[in-house]
């Protein structure tokens, strides 16, 4: 008898006995505390109260309607007796904004600006052929900083180092179960850590500034909440596992400290006038370098238009883009748009703006059409919610 052949409706490849069995033992290698946990409901015969068990109905209520006012969203938070505060508001719009930016972005992906139809919606497809709102490294490197920031309380490097050595080597916290794209300056610092054993392994040549440690900062300036000195510490340390480079690390101390104003509720006009900081003469005193000083000093992104902004892999280019979208847009969606239709890195570009944005906007105003189509959408509400609770225990000492 002709045994039925099944194919990978991602790769195409024939699904072999072989493959099922290397899929197995990839698997079983995965500790649960590793997986992304499930979203429970009241109906799902947890026997554990569970803290997704909230978001079920929560999200009927944004599929019914996605785009509520602030206030009717706060409402229907505290009709389910659910955190409604505006911190945690901001820390879940920054966790899904990254989400949500890296999924949109990856469809034109290293695409040359103009060379292809502008996005308006999270379609998938891309340089991985993904699937509508399935997001890339970018996300999973955010995740996987949460995670470790979480787990450990604190910020400590190696067990950074050794998430992303996970996602590099077993697919952890990835969309797909795979890691199916990695920067060359992550990947060399991680081969570096690996052989060192030193957590400090981002290439410092001046060559190496990329985006790949600004992409994941999020959950620094929101673990942080309570200090942003130790923010700026903390974003630059993070940088430096992979991003050793004066202009990468400086670019993550100052936009870290945005995104810190950004959670704290600073209007955009006080975020985005000079050097952001709530600290007098703190960039005095610890200076940033020329090239992102200049940048956000003389502000020319302000007067520029989409043609004369690069949106490459460069981080000075993406901090413009990122800078340049969020000025030039007063929603989040709108933002989005504009960071992701540059082109180039445009699922970087993206997953920073809407960080920021995210942050900024909240997330009770993000259309939920968005939300609903990224994967494990709920676990980006979780780690908001897991985040706030070590800020919270800090706070009772
Ligand atoms: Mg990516
Ligand atoms: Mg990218």
């Amino acid at each position: 008898m002709n045994k039925k052949k099944y194919y990978d409706e991602r790769t195409g490849k024939l699904i072999t006995d072989e493959l099922i069995l290397e899929m197995i033992r990839l698997e079983e290698k995965i500790p649960n505390d590793l997986r992304f946990p499930f979203m429970t409901n009241k109906l799902s015969g947890s026997r554990e109260p569970h803290k997704t068990q909230w978001m079920s109905s929560y999200f009927v209520f944004r599929i019914a309607k996605p785009t509520p006012t602030d206030e009717e969203c706060k409402g229907y938070y505290q009709r389910i007796n659910v955190d409604s505060a505006d911190d945690i508001n901001r820390f879940r719009g920054a966790l899904i904004g990254c989400a949500i930016g890296d999924a949109l972005g990856t469809t034109v992906e290293f695409k040359e600006p103009g060379s292809f139809p502008p996005l308006t919606d999270i379609v998938g497809g891309g340089p991985f052929n993904l699937k509508a709102g399935e997001w890339t490294d970018d996300t999973s490197m955010m995740y996987c900083l949460a995670h470790s920031l979480i787990r450990t309380k604190q910020c400590d490097l190696k067990d950074q180092m050794d998430l992303y050595c996970k996602w590099w080597q077993d697919g952890v916290f990835s969309a797909t179960g795979k890691c199916f794209d990695i920067g060359n300056t992550v990947v060399s610092a991680l081969k570096r850590y690996q052989q060192t054993g030193d957590p400090l392994s981002g290439d410092t040549t001046p060559m190496s500034a990329g985006n790949g440690s600004l992409m994941r900062i999020a959950p620094i300036p929101i673990r942080y909440f309570n200090s942003f000195e130790n923010t700026i510490k903390y974003a630059a340390l993070s940088s430096m596992t992979t991003h050793g480079a004066i202009e990468a690390v400086d670019a993550c101390r100052y936009f870290s400290g945005l995104m810190w104003g950004a959670l704290h509720g600073i209007s955009k006009d006080e975020l985005l006038d000079g050097l952001y900081t709530p600290i007098d003469e703190y960039w005095e005193q610890n200076p940033l370098c020329d090239s992102v000083l200049k940048l956000i000093k003389e502000e020319q992104y302000k007067n520029k238009k989409a043609k004369d902004i690069r949106a490459s892999g460069y981080v000075m280019h993406t901090l413009e883009a990122v800078l340049w979208a969020f000025f030039h847009s007063d929603s989040f969606e709108t933002g989005a748009l504009l960071a992701v239709n540059l082109g180039e890195d445009a699922d970087t570009t993206g997953a920073i703006y809407g960080q920021l944005a995210g942050a900024y906007y909240g997330e009770r105003v993000i259309d939920f059409r968005w939300v609903r189509k990224i994967k494990e959408s709920h676990c980006f509400y979780l780690k908001a919610e897991e985040l706030k609770d070590i800020i919270i225990s800090e706070r009772a000492i």
